[in-house]
C-alpha cells in the first residue's frame, strides 16, 4: 500500500465548515482520520497553516471506473435517433474489450483525476465481474481486486459496491449476450461478497449491496440480498439505479402497473442507509416518499445531461429536506464544481431563472450545493458524517487559483461561486483523505507511472479495438 504523509492537524485561514465559511480554524486529528478537535484561534500548537482556502472533500457516490476510457468516444451519431439505449450498445461493446490489468489501469488513472477534481472517496458501483466469455474468473473477486489496488494506489477512499446483475428488463426476462460479463446468481453473487470482506477490511475500504436497478433484479432477488447484507455486512449502504429514463417508467408501469420508485418502495425498507441513483423522472408523491424516507439521492449531472436522460426535480426535493450527493457516472467529467453547475443549470434553464439552489441561510449557490453534496455523499457512502467540525473526516481540498493576481479580490464566501460558475478550471493543492496527504502542491507521488500504465492499456485497447468490429 502506497505510504503517505499524515498530518496531526491543520491550521486553516479560510475553511468551509457545516456552519459556513470560518477565519482561522485550527482542527487536530485522530489516528482513524477524523476530526478529534476544532477551534477558531491564531494556531497556538504551530499546526501546519493553509493560506489557500479549504474546502470538505466530496465523496463521488456513484461511478463506473471502466467507463472513464471511453468518455469522448460515444459522441458520434449513428442513428436516426440516438440514446441512452444506443449509447448502451457501444459501452456493452467496449466493456467486452478490457482485461483485468486494463480495468486496474483505468480505475487508478480516475481516481488519481477524481483527487483533483475535489473529491476525496468514492463510491464504485461494480458491475462487471465475469471474464470476456462470461465465465468467471478463477477468483471470482478478481475485478472488485483490482479497484481494491487502484485506491489504494491512489489514496481515495472506497466504498464498493459489487453488483448483483441477473436479468435484460422487469418481469426477470433472461440477460442477453452483450450483459454476459455482468451475470451473477445469487448464490455466486454470495459467494464473492463474502471473499470480499477479508481484503476489504485489511485495505480499509467499506462494501455495500447494489441490486443493479428494478431491470436486472427481481423483488425476490432484492429481498434476498437484504438478508444477505444482514448476514454479510450489516448497516452497509445500499445502491440502486432508479428511474433514469423515461422508457424505464414506461417499462414498470406495463409490467405491474407501478412506477419504479413506487415500486421500489413497496419491496424494500428504503432509509437513510440506501442512495437511489439518478431518480430522474418522479411524480409528487415519488419526491415526497424519497424525501421523507432519508434516502440519498445519487445526482450524475453531467452523465445524464449527456445521456440525455432529463432533468432531476432538485428545487421540490431539496425544498422538502430531501438529501443528495454528485456521482461521475459514466465519468464524461471528473470535476465537483462541473458536476454543480450542471446541476444548477439545468434547474435555471427549466424554470428559467437564477440562483436556484441557494437556500435563504446559505445564499452562495456553489457553498451551498458543494457542503450538501459533501454531506450527501459520506452518508450514501456509509462514513462518518463530512464536514471539517468535529466527528468530520479529517478530508479536505485546498483549492487554489492559478493566477490570483489576475482576480478581483473575493471574499471566501463568494470564493466557490467563483470557482464552480466562471469557468475556468478547478485547481487544486494538497488533498487530504482522512489525515493522509495524498496530493501535495497538485502533485500525486505515483503520478507518472499510473499515467504510463494507462496510456500502455489504451494502446493494448485500441488494438483490440481495431481487431473488432460492432455488429
Ligand atoms: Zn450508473
Amino acid at each position: 500500500m502506497m505510504a503517505f504523509d499524515v498530518l496531526k492537524g491543520a491550521h486553516f485561514r479560510f475553511a468551509l465548515t457545516p456552519k459556513g465559511w470560518v477565519r482561522n480554524l485550527s482542527v487536530h486529528f485522530g489516528p482513524d482520520g477524523t476530526i478529534l478537535a476544532a477551534s477558531e484561534d491564531d494556531n497556538p500548537d504551530g499546526l501546519p497553516v493553509y493560506d489557500n482556502p479549504v474546502v470538505p472533500g466530496i465523496t463521488d457516490l456513484h461511478s463506473h471506473a471502466f467507463q472513464y476510457a471511453m468518455a469522448g468516444l460515444s459522441e458520434v451519431r449513428r442513428n436516426p435517433v440516438d440514446s441512452f439505449w444506443s449509447w448502451r450498445d457501444i459501452m456493452y461493446f467496449f466493456a467486452l474489450t478490457l482485461s483485468p490489468e486494463d480495468m486496474q489501469a483505468i480505475a487508478a488513472r480516475l481516481y488519481l483525476s477524481l483527487l483533483k477534481g475535489g473529491y476525496t472517496g468514492i463510491v464504485e458501483f461494480h458491475y462487471v465481474h465475469n471474464d470476456l466469455d462470461g465465465s468467471p474468473y478463477a477468483r471470482r473477486e478478481e475485478l472488485s481486486l483490482g479497484i481494491f489496488e487502484a485506491a489504494q494506489a491512489t489514496g481515495l477512499d472506497l466504498t464498493h459496491l459489487p453488483v448483483f446483475y441477473a436479468h435484460s428488463n422487469f418481469g426477470g426476462l433472461a440477460p442477453t449476450s452483450g450483459q454476459r460479463r455482468f451475470i451473477q446468481s445469487l448464490d455466486s453473487y454470495a459467494e464473492m461478497l463474502d471473499s470480499l470482506r477479508v481484503p476489504a477490511r485489511a485495505g480499509g475500504h467499506t462494501l455495500g449491496i447494489a441490486p443493479h436497478s428494478l431491470r436486472a433484479a427481481t423483488p425476490e432477488e432484492i429481498a434476498r440480498l437484504m438478508e444477505l447484507r444482514a448476514d454479510l455486512i450489516p448497516g452497509s449502504p445500499v445502491h440502486i439505479h432508479v428511474a433514469e429514463q423515461v422508457k424505464e417508467v414506461d417499462d414498470a408501469l406495463e409490467w405491474n402497473g407501478r412506477r419504479p420508485v413506487q415500486q421500489l418502495y413497496d419491496i424494500a425498507p428504503v432509509d437513510e442507509r440506501w442512495c437511489l441513483i439518478h431518480a430522474t423522472h418522479l411524480d409528487d408523491s415519488e419526491v415526497a416518499m424519497i424525501a421523507r424516507s432519508g434516502a440519498t439521492v445519487g445526482l450524475c449531472p453531467m452523465t445524464e445531461s449527456n445521456l440525455g436522460d432529463g432533468i432531476f426535480r432538485a428545487t421540490d426535493f431539496l425544498g422538502q429536506g430531501g438529501v443528495f450527493g454528485i456521482g461521475s457516472d459514466s465519468n464524461i467529467a471528473t470535476f465537483a464544481a462541473q458536476e454543480l453547475q450542471q446541476l444548477e443549470y439545468s434547474q435555471r434553464l427549466r424554470d428559467r431563472q437564477r440562483n436556484v439552489l441557494a437556500a435563504m441561510d446559505a445564499p452562495h449557490v456553489a457553498t451551498n450545493l458543494w457542503s450538501r453534496a459533501a454531506q450527501g455523499g459520506a452518508r450514501a457512502a456509509g462514513r462518518p458524517e463530512q464536514g471539517l467540525a468535529v466527528g468530520g473526516m479529517a478530508s479536505f481540498v485546498e483549492v487554489t487559483s492559478p493566477e490570483p493576481e489576475a482576480m478581483l479580490p473575493v471574499e471566501p464566501e463568494a470564493m466557490l461561486d467563483f470557482h464552480v460558475f466562471a469557468g475556468r478550471g478547478f485547481h487544486v493543492g494538497d488533498v487530504v483523505v482522512r489525515g493522509r496527504k495524498v496530493v501535495s502542491g497538485g502533485h500525486h507521488p505515483l503520478e507518472e507511472q499510473i499515467t504510463a500504465e494507462y496510456a500502455a492499456a489504451m494502446s493494448r485497447v485500441a488494438e483490440r479495438l481495431s481487431a473488432r468490429k460492432m455488429a
